[in-house]
């Protein structure tokens, strides 16, 4: 199906930002003293757009589940303190319209709201006739057509300032993340909707203060247009997500160290870079070529194993080669799981053109 999303580029959204848009703040509202104390730090760094969570998804109930309505007076007081623009989760057609009202400048919906299409549709229909930005965190699920499904429905009613937010997809295996980056599906977004913005939230994907500074730079890396990173006045007691929020101090550290990539090369840099994609270019020539005669060979040999009553899979033959090739390829600095994958499907392939030799 192709895609119909108009967005807006993220410098039409009237909020100044450098070389990328950082968005930052506590997950939750707690009390109007940590949402002014926390803003009044974050004001002091290169911060553009301040979030904190009013109504909070909690996987189980009994947790915190955010303070509701009196909190969007915290933050938008504490935003216009200190003359930065505010952002928070809505969930509901109600919250949106109490977000509005208390003039939050952005609004963002949830991991846990993307997935479900009933829930987007009719905040999609709260929001007719608003011009206001709306990003769009992930499903949890590593389904990208729920994620651009949301943000077509936001579009249809009109919504143009519209951003992606990358944020893990739920891990099931044990993993470094609390949600997995997988990166294509990202990367698949902003082939399908290029002109769509994209911020990273790397306190998310990350789920540990250290991991923050390598996602978020593996998203600038990546040409995001934004970061969005929890940050609290004091992490260590926070009724939500404790254990990856920084400090503002510790926030300016990782921004400081984030290096800025630019995603449009001079015309000396594409020269040389140019003459390096060639080389690449002959060699996955080659690749193919090489690939294309292995398949040949293993037609040839279906055809001798139908002859000699042989059965195509010999598990002996495939445990040796995969042995042989993960440790040449090891040697070369190449991945065990990368090898793996790679023979599996050269394996998958090959008995595919056995069993067409069979046909011969
Ligand atoms: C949050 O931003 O605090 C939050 C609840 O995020 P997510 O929807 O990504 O789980
Ligand atoms: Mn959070």
């Amino acid at each position: 199906m192709t895609v119909k999303i108009k967005a807006q580029g993220l410098r039409d959204w009237g909020i100044p930002f450098g070389d990328y848009l950082v968005v930052a703040g506590p997950c939750s509202a707690e009390s109007e003293e940590q949402v002014h104390a926390t803003v009044a730090e974050l004001a002091k760094l290169s911060v553009n757009l301040v979030r904190a969570g009013l109504w909070k998804p909690r996987t189980r109930p009994g947790c915190f589940e955010g303070v509701g309505e009196p909190g969007l007076r915290w933050l938008t007081e504490a935003g216009k303190a200190h003359g930065l623009p505010v952002t928070t989760e809505v969930a509901t057609p109600q919250h949106v319209e109490q977000a509005l009202k208390a003039g939050v400048d952005v609004l963002w919906i949830g991991a846990r709201t993307t997935v479900n299409p009933f829930s987007v549709q009719p905040i999609a229909d709260a929001l007719k006739g608003v011009d206001i930005p709306v990003m769009v965190k992930n499903p949890i699920n590593p389904d990208i057509e729920l994620w651009i499904g949301a943000l077509e429905r936001l579009n249809a009613a009109g919504i143009t300032k519209l951003a992606a937010i990358h944020r893990g997809f739920t891990a099931y295996k044990k993993s470094r993340f609390r949600n997995k980056p997988n990166w294509k599906i990202p990367i698949e977004l902003r082939r399908r909707v290029p002109s769509l913005p994209m911020i990273c939230d790397p306190s998310h994907i990350s789920g540990a203060r250290k991991l923050i500074p390598e996602v978020a730079q593996t998203a600038l890396d990546l040409t995001f247009d934004g970061l969005m990173i929890e940050s609290h006045i004091n992490p260590d007691v926070a009724l939500s997500d404790a254990k990856q929020q920084l400090v503002p101090a510790d926030l300016g550290k990782v921004l400081a160290g984030l290096v800025p990539m630019r995603a449009t090369p001079s015309s000396d840099e594409l020269n040389y870079i140019q003459g390096l994609r060639n080389i690449i270019d002959q060699l996955d020539a080659t690749l193919i070529g090489l690939l294309g005669q292995r398949m040949t060979i293993a037609r040839e040999i279906g055809r001798f194993k139908k002859q000699t009553r042989l059965t195509v899979f010999q598990p002996g033959r495939w445990k040796e080669t995969l042995q042989t090739r993960i440790r040449k390829g090891k040697d070369l600095g190449l991945a065990e799981d990368f090898l793996l994958r790679v023979y599996q499907y050269i394996h998958e392939e090959s008995i595919r053109h056995q069993e067409e030799g069979l046909k011969d």
